[in-house]
């Protein structure tokens, strides 16, 4: 189960850089193999000099349109491969000088490393695109639901607990009314940051709803999670707003803890009762944290 502070610090610029790098160096070893090829074979030459400066042409094009490149480099993909496994094939049978061999291992090398690297740089982009909200840059819920339909299934790889934390922004209606859609926004945004920075580093912190948040805590139990909970609570009820320090906000807060060895039918169970933890607090006097365990 991959790390979820792991996924924020990948970030894609980061990922970007390194492949260029790659396909830098790369192309300067293969071009000293390119000029010693040319003494021997000048039609080859001519084709991999072509296409060693246009790849690093869209390198270069691609650094300032930041687009993926792997789509426009597809035909001369193809034809360096068909050429690498026509020569490779030639060398084996015999008919082929030594350093052909070699200048096409390096090819194949280059050419397969740069395909990889995309692919994982564009894989790795479209999910965390896929999976972030746009206002608060949190995991979206369809995200999380999969995460802990993900987590149910492999229940038995679990060892301690799991606790779920679902939290509301309190009168959040009448705060849009007061401080309009604008302000309302700022503090979303605002209170996003405060839970992503205080929660740990391995909490899935998401924004489930409009103004509703879940944070979704593996191996921790009730303790921890209370402890982190009523942590947040206080930290969102001492945020001040720069702009108008007028501003007040609270949040309630709804927790439920499953331990590893209990059965669970369904992952939707453990979202149902933070719901009910989180609408305990709502009825009991707002800005609270109730664990679903104290409901009942
Ligand atoms: P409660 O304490 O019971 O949670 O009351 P509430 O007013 O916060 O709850 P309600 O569900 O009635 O209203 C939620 C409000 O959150 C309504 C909606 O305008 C606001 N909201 C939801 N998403 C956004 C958003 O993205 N931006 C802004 N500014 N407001 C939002
Ligand atoms: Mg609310
Ligand atoms: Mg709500």
């Amino acid at each position: 189960m991959r790390e979820f502070s792991e996924l924020s610090v990948l970030r894609p610029q980061k990922i970007n850089m390194v492949i260029r790098v790659v396909v830098i160096i790369a192309g300067i070893i293969f071009f000293k193999d390119l000029v010693s090829y040319y003494i021997f074979r000048r039609f080859y030459f001519i084709i991999f000099a072509a296409d060693f400066f246009y790849i690093i042409g869209l390198v270069i094009y691609d650094y300032f349109q930041e687009n993926i490149y792997i789509k426009k480099m597809t035909p001369w993909i193809i034809i360096v491969l068909v050429m690498c496994s026509h020569d490779i094939y030639f060398q084996i049978i015999g008919q082929y000088s030594p350093l052909g061999l070699q200048l096409n291992v390096y090819a194949l090398i280059f050419f397969l490393g740069i395909i990889a690297l995309d692919l994982a740089f564009e894989h790795i982009n479209l999910y965390t695109k896929a999976s972030r909200d746009g206002l608060t840059g949190l995991f979206t819920q369809s995200f999380f639901k999969n995460e802990l339909i993900e987590i149910v299934k492999n229940k038995n790889k679990i060892k301690g607990s799991i606790s779920l934390i679902m939290l509301d922004i309190d009168h959040f209606k009448k705060f849009n009314d007061i401080y309009g859609h604008l302000m309302g926004d700022k503090v979303l945004e605002a209170v996003s940051k405060i839970l992503t920075e205080n929660s740990p580093r391995d909490a899935l912190v998401t924004r489930y709803g409009g103004e509703e948040f879940a944070i979704l805590l593996k191996n921790y139990d009730k303790k921890s999670a209370l402890e982190i909970a009523e942590r947040l609570r206080v930290d969102i009820e001492d945020y001040r707003n720069k702009e108008n320090n007028s501003i007040r906000i609270t949040i309630s807060l709804g927790i439920t803890t499953w331990h590893a060895s209990k059965e669970i039918d369904h992952s939707e169970t453990l979202i149902q009762e933070a719901d009910e933890a989180l609408y305990y607090s709502k009825h009991h006097g707002r800005n609270k944290v109730t664990h679903f365990e104290e409901t009942k």
